[in-house]
C-alpha cells in the first residue's frame, strides 16, 4: 500500500512535466506529497520503474541521469550548452530496432535516438 502510493506519487511527477527531470526534482515534488520520503527511495523506485517500463531511464546527461514519463517510444534532442532534454518530433522508425535485432543474439525491445545541439533559447542568448 506505501509502497504503491510512492510508486503513483513519482509517476505523477514525471507526467506532470516535459522538462525529462533528473530524480533530485522528482525528489522535490514528491515530498510535497510525501514528506519523509528519502531520496534513496526515489532512485530505488525510479529503477524498479524503468526495469518494468512504467517510466522510461533516458540516460545520463551532463552529470545526472534523466527521466521521462511519456513510455511510448520517441526520440530526444539535448542541448550540448544547457542539458535541457526536449522530445523531437522526428518520426519514430521501429525497423531501426528490426534490423538491429536481427544482427544481435540478445533481444532489443525498442531504440532511442538522442540528437545533440543547441536549443533555441541558448542560440537567442
Ligand atoms: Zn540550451
Ligand atoms: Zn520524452
Amino acid at each position: 500500500m506505501k509502497r504503491s502510493k510512492q510508486r503513483e506519487a513519482i509517476i505523477e511527477a514525471l507526467c506532470s512535466t516535459t522538462i525529462h527531470p533528473t530524480a533530485d526534482w522528482i525528489y522535490d515534488e514528491v515530498r510535497k506529497k510525501i514528506p519523509n520520503i528519502s531520496l534513496g527511495t526515489i532512485y530505488r523506485n525510479l529503477n524498479l520503474l524503468s526495469s518494468e517500463n512504467d517510466i522510461v531511464k533516458i540516460g545520463v546527461i551532463g552529470e545526472q541521469c534523466r527521466y521521462d514519463g511519456n513510455i511510448k517510444p520517441h526520440n530526444h534532442f539535448v542541448c550540448k550548452r544547457c542539458n535541457k532534454v526536449m522530445d523531437i518530433d522526428f518520426e519514430y522508425d521501429n525497423s531501426i530496432s528490426e534490423e538491429a535485432d536481427k544482427l544481435f543474439d540478445g533481444d532489443i525491445e525498442y531504440h532511442s535516438l538522442l540528437f545533440f545541439g543547441t536549443c533555441k533559447d541558448c542560440l537567442d542568448n
